[in-house]
């Protein structure tokens, strides 16, 4: 022993003492008694309920180093940026340290020294490293961001596979998995791949009650965004969109509309993209255009509202990003404007993405279970936590749905026409040109192609376009219209298009607000 007296110390004089917090929160305190009398444990908290705590302090009460595994170099080094400041030995063992500070850290290690060491996956995984741990002292492991071990995580990292040899080369040695995501499947899926089926589960609710959820119609963007943000003024928040371009013109156009905006993009110029995050974390009143470059790891807690341009991959995406806004637990606004071109634009990216066959059916179904979510006509927030495995009786009151009921419409002679539209004109088509052919419109192209002459031409006149994609975009969520990416967004039957067009199957439709309501109810009923 060489007289450390931390090891000496309980949880709470550790959380105190060392971390500066008067007392546990949540599942914490549970957590750290557990992992410090030995135990194995999977944590699911939601970001920013102090995951880090279940390990740090374990790793402080126990003899030895905690080894913390971690997918980012940058996550690290904030992270043993703040130990170090807090007086903690840690250290972060990856390639951009110099040979002089990584022999130093080997050092600290085997003397027992440091108290909290991180380290990537694929470094932790690696022979020669192995045999080095087992030199020294392991008070536990901790796999931070644990659902990139599942390929149902929104973040599957192959690295994280090979964590499952720790069980067996370090028997005795407390194992931890943490993460946000909790979606049963990727749950399942991580107990499974890091060999923690008998660890208990440590989870605290998802949800976010000072968040507000509202979910609109694409119709003109630009708009909507500036009379979202007129409910804003004097606030901070972050707008997500999903190109580089699309950042800066936003911002520009921000800017020319008497809304302070500040662009940040992995594109950046490094000094002008840390000035402008640095801004918006000191300054109020500033809205961060942002690609999700922008995020990871950046705590505000006075984040007003975040706004979505673009439609994200997955409901967990959502969720995180979403999730930046009232960190403080003051009302906050999570807004989102989404269209047929997301869907297909998103549809697009899995597609043309390296991923194998398996990862894209995966990718398909996380975006298809996020477009549930976009048109329900009932509680945001239900949905939301239904996908994260917890029940909620709906009813929140604080999702657009809820504040504002959908009235739904009987939209069964509307599908039928919609999908037999599709079929009749070979299932080649994106969404604007079946529009056309239902409302009846002799364009250039359909005429060529003959389609003024088939069945369903114009049996949509009824309805008028905006309509129609919400029918359109609808029956996609219910998987009755899938769209085919490879063939530039056309438009074809799914799984449940069949059933609907034999007259077996009914479908509730949601009436969106921004239609004028009696259009619909004039003609759809
Ligand atoms: P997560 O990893 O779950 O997203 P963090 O571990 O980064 O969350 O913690 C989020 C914030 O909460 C941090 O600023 C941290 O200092 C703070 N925090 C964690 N535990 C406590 C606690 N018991 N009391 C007060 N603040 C806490
Ligand atoms: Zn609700």
């Amino acid at each position: 022993m060489d007289g450390d007296s931390r090891v000496a110390e309980g949880p709470v004089e550790v959380l105190q003492r060392w971390f500066g917090h008067k007392a546990f929160r949540g599942r914490q305190e549970e957590v750290v008694r557990h992992v410090v009398a030995g135990g194995d444990a999977v944590v699911l908290f939601p970001t920013g309920a102090g995951k880090s705590m279940c390990y740090q302090v374990p790793a402080l009460c126990r003899e030895g180093t905690g080894i913390v595994v971690s997918p980012l170099i940058a996550l690290m080094r904030d992270q043993v940026e703040a130990l170090k400041q807090a007086g903690v030995a840690a250290a972060a063992l990856n390639s951009t340290l110099s040979a002089a500070d990584a022999y130093e850290v080997r050092r600290d290690y085997l003397s027992g020294k440091l108290k909290l060491l991180y380290v990537t996956p694929e470094r932790l995984v690696s022979e020669p490293f192995l045999d080095f741990l087992t030199r020294g002292h392991i008070a536990l492991i901790a796999i931070d961001e644990a659902h990139c071990v599942s390929q149902w995580g929104h973040d599957f990292r192959p690295e994280y596979m090979q964590l499952s040899l720790l069980a067996d080369r370090f028997p005795g040695v407390p194992r931890m998995a943490l993460t946000a995501t909790a979606d049963p499947q990727t749950r399942e899926d991580l107990r499974r791949r890091l060999r923690l089926e008998d660890a208990p589960v440590f989870a605290t609710s998802f949800d976010r009650p000072n968040i507000r959820y509202a979910i609109v119609p694409k119709q003109n963007p630009r708009r909507q965004l500036l009379d979202f943000l007129s409910r804003h003024e004097g606030d901070s928040g972050i707008i997500y969109c999903l190109s580089r371009k699309k950042v800066e013109d936003i911002a520009e156009y921000l800017n020319a509309h008497g809304v302070r905006a500040l662009p940040y993009h992995a594109g950046m110029d490094r000094a002008v993209r840390d000035a402008n995050q640095d801004a918006f974390l000191r300054e109020e009143g500033l809205a961060l255009v942002a690609t999700i470059a922008f995020g990871m790891g950046v705590d505000s807690p006075s984040v007003r509202y975040v706004a979505h341009l673009d439609l994200p991959g997955s409901v967990e995406a959502y969720y995180q990003e979403t999730g930046r806004a009232g960190r403080d637990g003051l009302p906050s606004d999570a807004w989102m404007t989404y269209g047929m071109a997301d869907v297909v634009q998103r549809g697009r990216m899995i597609d043309e993405g390296e991923a194998p066959a398996e990862v894209k059916r995966v990718e398909r179904a996380k975006l298809s279970a996020l477009l549930g979510i976009c048109e329900t006509a009932g509680c945001r927030r239900q949905a939301i936590l239904a996908h994260f495995g917890e029940s909620h009786p709906g009813g929140c009151g604080a999702c657009d749905t809820c504040l504002e009921p959908v009235e739904t419409w009987d939209g069964t002679e509307a599908a039928q026409k919609a999908l037999s539209a599709i079929y009749r004109t070979g299932e080649r088509y994106g969404a604007g040109y079946v529009i056309e052919v239902l409302r009846g419109v002799e364009s250039e192209k359909i005429v060529r192609n003959g389609h003024h002459q088939i069945k369903t031409f114009g049996v949509g006149s009824d309805l008028d376009e905006k309509v129609w994609q919400s029918v359109i975009r609808q029956l996609a969520a219910h998987g009755a219209i899938v769209v085919d990416h490879d063939a530039y967004g056309a438009l074809t039957l799914g799984e449940t298009a069949r059933a609907i067009l034999k007259g077996e199957r009914r479908v509730q439709m949601r009436k969106d607000r921004v239609f004028k309501a009696e259009r619909i109810s004039q003609k759809a009923t």
